[in-house]
């Protein structure tokens, strides 16, 4: 298990971003995967009534997008629209509800950023030298020779982009002065030990902190493509000392006055930053760093998750092997894509995309477990109940009825997990609740009962088995929100789990987190498949 945070109290706001994509191409699915993750997280924290912000956007300056946008034959920031159009076409397919969309070219940026370079300089933290080394152009990074890789190849190649020669570069940059605060890291990562998440990603920090940390150029020259330095336009900021920064530009409203503290005045300091393992550095080291300089408070959590494998190997354009995400969901549809990533890698960990066990996974899981069971029990409501919920409630339950056990655990259990971002384990718990449901069903045999006229029981049975649906839809909807939408209707509820603005008047009194509220004698929709069965590719 993941080390978790205290439960939040009902009213604590909750601000989560992923990161700013960088536009450099057409997003991918590791982007999806982090953007699926923040909104289902985001989702939890609105089903809690937590005032809640969820931050997305894109990162689009540097010479990379430079470069390719000459490539294209297009303008920079031709370039970068199209690409948005892209990311924000995806995330509405993906029923990605974000509050905010932050573009780092957005002009108020441009203010923001220069205020807060000038907030660091003005405490000595920013200093002109010279910076020589080699330059890997798709991290925008200076490597460590060391790290490099020598091969077969006369160029040495950055070692995470091994097909990519890095440059010799030998010029005169800003600097961050990153060494004066490796005892103040080293002092937050020991006082707040889930400052980092998971706790390798935690060790890895702390080795690369240890090893002593050297301060980090903030600006190239020759560039175009980006903020001038304030006081020195031969300059241009560095694209992670900008971007970064996008995550507070985010908090400012339409209408605000641009300016850092207005930006600061609510929302801040951020609850998450997910992200992915290849920029944890940035954002566990360089970040908090910077917010220190500048005197501001800093984040809660930095969560890095793992990489995502396509049947056990790296995915890569070169390799013709990469999983388009847009085909993904034009093919299975929202739900399915995101219940797959979320429940079948833990959450932190590398994992693998597989198109049997996307399959097998999907087919078990919703149509079979959960889609059956709510269509059987309605089925038989519809029969033997006048397609009405049982006049039951849960009061008419003993505490140790076994739905009734396993339904009141997870008022517990899950959000204990969607705190530690542990998406995994509350599927199981709502599964474990799903597949008793089946076997309570076969063994208690209601149409047996039915048919010797033992109504009261057959009324018991089918309650019990219905409400187990609905709780199990209820704790699901940060993750499948259209299927539990689809459940709830069916159950007689006019509740829209992707209708944020109704949802809290939709579910009524704020019980359904807990198990015997179905409303007695509510009328049931006709049963009708609410995941229809996938099939294997062809040859498999
Ligand atoms: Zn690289």
């Amino acid at each position: 298990m993941f080390l978790t945070s205290p439960v939040n109290a009902p009213s604590k706001p909750f601000a989560i971003t992923t990161p700013l994509y960088y536009v450099n191409t057409v997003p991918h699915i590791g982007s999806a995967y982090t953007t699926i993750a923040a909104d289902a997280l985001s989702r939890f924290h609105r089903l809690q009534g937590h005032p809640t912000l969820f931050i997305t956007g894109t990162d689009e300056h540097g010479q990379k997008i430079q470069r390719m946008a000459e490539q294209r034959q297009l303008s920079p920031q031709e370039h970068c629209d199209e690409i948005v159009g892209g990311f924000k076409t995806l995330w509405d397919k993906l029923l990605i509800r974000y509050d905010r969309f932050s573009r780092t070219t957005d002009p108020r940026h441009e203010t923001i950023v220069g205020e807060f370079f000038q907030r660091v300089k003005e405490q000595g933290d920013i200093y002109l030298g010279q910076q020589q080394g080699w330059y890997c152009v798709a991290c925008e990074e200076f490597k460590e020779e060391r790290e490099l890789l020598d091969g077969d190849r006369p160029e040495k190649r950055c070692p995470i982009h091994s097909n990519q020669s890095v440059e010799w570069r030998d010029e005169r940059n800003y600097f961050f002065r990153l060494s004066k605060y490796q005892a103040a890291l080293e002092a937050l990562y020991d006082s707040q030990p889930d400052f980092i998440q998971p706790p390798s990603r935690r060790n890895e920090v702390l080795s690369f902190v240890k090893r002593g940390l050297q301060d980090f150029s903030i600006s190239r020259i020759n560039l175009d493509w980006g903020f001038p330095v304030p006081g020195d336009p031969e300059h241009t900021l560095y694209v992670w000392f900008d971007a970064l920064l996008g995550y507070v530009t985010a908090l400012l409203e339409p209408d605000d006055e641009v300016s850092l503290d207005r930006a600061l005045a609510q929302w801040w300091p951020i609850n998450l930053h997910l992200i992915g393992k290849d920029i944890l550095r940035f954002h566990a080291v360089y970040w908090p760093a910077m917010l220190m300089s500048a005197g501001l408070p800093l984040p809660d959590r930095v969560f890095g998750h793992g990489f995502l494998t396509k049947d056990g190997q790296k995915m890569g354009k070169s390799l013709g092997n990469t999983l388009d995400p847009v085909a993904l969901v034009d093919t299975y549809g929202a739900d399915a894509v995101r219940y797959y990533f979320l429940k079948e890698i833990e959450f932190g960990r590398d994992g693998d995309f597989q198109q049997t066990r996307f399959v097998h996974s999907l087919n078990a899981d919703l149509a079979n477990d959960l889609g059956n069971l709510l269509n059987r029990t309605l089925t038989m409501a519809k029969r033997y109940c006048q397609q009405q919920v049982p006049a039951l409630s849960g009061a008419d339950f003993p505490a140790d009825h076994p739905l009734k056990q396993v339904g009141q655990s997870l008022q517990e259990r899950v959000p204990q997990a969607y705190h530690a971002v542990a998406f995994s384990v509350v599927c199981e718990g709502v599964l474990e609740l799903v597949r008793l449901g089946n076997k309570y069903l076969d063994r208690e045999a209601p149409w047996s009962r039915y048919k010797a006229g033992d109504q009261a029981a057959v009324e018991q049975i089918l309650y019990g088995v219905l409400e187990s649906v609905r709780l199990g839809a209820y704790w699901l909807s940060p993750i499948i929100p259209s299927l539990s939408t689809a459940i709830y209707q069916q159950l007689g509820f006019s509740v829209d789990f992707n209708d944020f603005t109704n949802l809290h008047v939709t579910l009524g009194n704020n019980t359904h987190h807990t198990w015997g509220i179905l409303p007695g004698g509510q009328p049931l929709q006709d049963p009708t498949p609410i995941f229809r069965t996938l099939d294997l590719p062809e040859g498999e």
